[in-house]
């Protein structure tokens, strides 16, 4: 997901790998085009959702926000040591700040990012089983709250599960906590944007497990 600020980009989540991960950038500079992209929110230290953080470090320079809880574990996985096989472009050609350790902004509570005419907001998931450290995005101006592995919406025609699961609960409590008032929920997963009031009313309606 990309977002445009005024004088850059930002993009939530690097997965996967640095083939997909270049594949992306490049989408990217053409929908938001002579703009660089300047940081990369990082959701949790899943594969499927920091496989790509080597490429954005090294292609863009971007700095990483993440939760605080997984500095350690990403500082690891972007440290540069030789790579005999098939060595990717930050093994091949390390940015002096990877050494200098300056490519990330730990995230406690909470960090907003804005360029005074947009605001990001990334706020720390509390009470999750799923990963401990993970982080959700929302545009105010925009009402739009991006989350990931939280709740995944069903593909268009098929009916949300009868349970609710504990992962979509304690996301729909952490937007209460935190007073936020989405319209729409953009997933990382499921390819697909969800209104968030549908989401709500199943949440409140629907049983627990
Ligand atoms: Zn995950």
């Amino acid at each position: 997901m990309a977002v445009e600020f005024k004088d850059f980009a930002a993009v939530i989540e690097a997965p996967l790998n640095e083939d997909r991960s270049l594949a992306v950038i490049a989408e990217v500079k053409k929908l938001i085009p002579n703009k660089p992209i300047r940081w990369l929110v990082s959701t949790h230290h899943h594969w499927d959702h920091l496989g790509g953080v080597r490429a954005y470090v090294a292609q863009e320079g971007v700095t990483i926000i993440l939760q605080e809880q997984n500095h350690a574990y990403y500082a690891e996985v972007l440290s540069v040591k030789p790579w005999l096989l098939k060595p990717d472009r930050l093994a091949l050609a390390p940015p002096e700040e990877v050494a200098e350790g300056y490519t990330f902004e730990k995230v406690g509570q909470q960090y907003a990012l804005t360029d005074g005419t947009k605001v990001m907001q990334v706020y720390n998931v509390q009470g999750l089983a799923h990963a401990q450290g993970m982080l959700m995005v929302y545009m105010p101006m925009e009402r739009i709250v991006v989350e990931a592995d939280l709740f995944t919406p069903p593909t268009q025609g098929a009916t949300l599960p009868t349970m609710v699961a504990p992962a979509a609960r304690t996301f729909y409590n952490n937007v209460q906590r935190l007073k936020l008032d989405p319209q729409t929920i953009a997933p990382i997963h499921g390819g697909r944007t969800y209104p968030w009031a549908d989401f709500a009313r199943y949440v409140t309606s629907a049983s627990t497990n």
